[in-house]
């Protein structure tokens, strides 16, 4: 084994990205400015399905964006599942609005259906179910619930590029849907994101929110509203181009990087993977394990554990209603007696190190080091 450290986490960039962003930065300046934004939102429309991509400087954004066009606002309640991360949740309070916090699936992580059923209220104005990890909840459940409620669908897919249900992609389950290209995600701009719609209003409505409130037939500097500037660069809109092209690529590595793992741990009594549910495809964007209490190791302490021998990991996120951020939140109060899965997986899950440059041999030296601190 080289002595570095195993990375939790990483992109591949080949000769094809380097290539794309120098032209970027030669070119796309004066009338080409906007050709490479204009390239990937059309690229990433077609390669998902739907009519409208808006590049955006994060996933975060995208949601923010979302509430907005939606019109969710101070005294609605927008329901997310309790085991995510906090970028899921923040832009609720943006917009004035109260955050209610969902059980996970136990088998998929993923929002309950049966949760989020019980948690619609008079006051509820949206879901934001999330595709955990790179995986799906039940989404013909999701949306029959949110259609009977008459509630909004943002679908959080900033983990699952590559992700499928029934066929169908990832990020195209809600009115919205959200993508992340942070540096620790599967298909990457350094920092960046994308919204994508079928809808027209609220395509038209997010862009025009996203770019100071002004509409594309009005004249120069003429702002009909106060609103927002988050737009993606031409040099992330080049990166996030060139990786685009190489998507299947990447996602067939991240699917490869998980069947070594389960080759290795899958059948170890008391370890659980990431589930792929039939008639969905999993991304893996992290490959996930989940101990069975009686190892006795939560999962701060074998992290220092792997750690020790070299190994990067994080923990399984925990439940957003457990945070300080939330403390003050009377929807937080009760989730910990409500929501039994998410207090359940969070305090034994871990992500283990599966970066795109992460080999085969690592792989095994992960679950070698893994199996002899459980004894396992
Ligand atoms: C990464 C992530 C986000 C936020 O993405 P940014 O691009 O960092 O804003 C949102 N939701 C989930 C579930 C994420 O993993």
């Amino acid at each position: 084994m080289s002595m570095e450290r195993i990375p939790i986490a990483g992109p591949s960039i080949t000769q094809k990205e380097v290539d794309y962003v120098t032209d970027a930065v030669r070119n796309a300046w004066y009338s080409k400015a906007n050709t490479y934004n204009e390239r990937f939102e059309k690229a990433f429309a077609e390669y998902l399905g739907v009519k409208f991509a808006l590049a955006l400087p994060s996933c975060t954004s995208g949601l923010h964006l979302s509430l907005l066009a939606l019109g969710v606002g101070a005294g609605d309640e927008v329901i997310v599942p309790d085991l995510t991360w906090i970028a899921t949740s923040a832009p609720i309070s943006y917009v004035g609005a109260t955050p209610v916090f969902a059980d996970v699936d136990e088998k998929t992580w993923c929002i309950s259906a049966e949760s989020l059923e019980k948690s619609i209220t008079p006051r509820t104005k949206a879901v934001i179910p999330v595709d955990l990890y790179g995986g799906i909840p039940d989404m013909d459940k999701v949306c029959d619930i949110a259609r009977r409620h008459g509630i909004a669908i943002i679908e959080d897919a900033a983990e699952a590029i590559g992700t499928e249900y029934k066929g169908r992609k990832a990020g195209t389950f809600g009115d919205t849907g959200v993508f992340s290209f942070h540096g620790s995600k599967v298909l990457t701009t350094g920092e960046g994101g994308m919204l994508v719609t079928d809808s027209e209003k609220l395509y038209n409505r997010t862009k025009f929110l996203s770019d100071h409130g002004r509409a594309p037939s009005e004249k120069m500097f003429w702002n009909a509203e106060i609103a927002y500037k988050y737009k993606m660069s031409s040099l992330q809109a080049a990166l996030g181009l060139a990786q685009l092209e190489r998507v299947n690529e990447l996602v067939g590595r991240k699917r490869r990087i998980f069947d070594w793992y389960n080759s290795e741990l899958g059948k170890i009594e008391g370890m659980t993977l990431n589930y792929e549910p039939p008639h969905t495809k999993h991304a893996y964007w992290m490959v996930t394990v989940i101990l069975n209490e009686k190892f006795g190791l939560e999962k701060e302490k074998l992290m220092a554990h792997l750690s020790q021998k070299g190994i990067s990991s994080r923990p399984i996120f925990y439940p957003l209603s457990s945070l300080p951020a939330y403390e003050r939140f009377p929807q937080a109060k009760h989730a910990k007696e409500n929501n039994m899965n998410a207090y359940r997986i969070s305090p034994y899950g871990l992500n283990l190190p599966c970066s795109l440059g992460i080999t085969k041999d690592q792989v095994r030296y992960v679950c070698d080091t893994l199996r002899s601190i459980l004894q396992a």
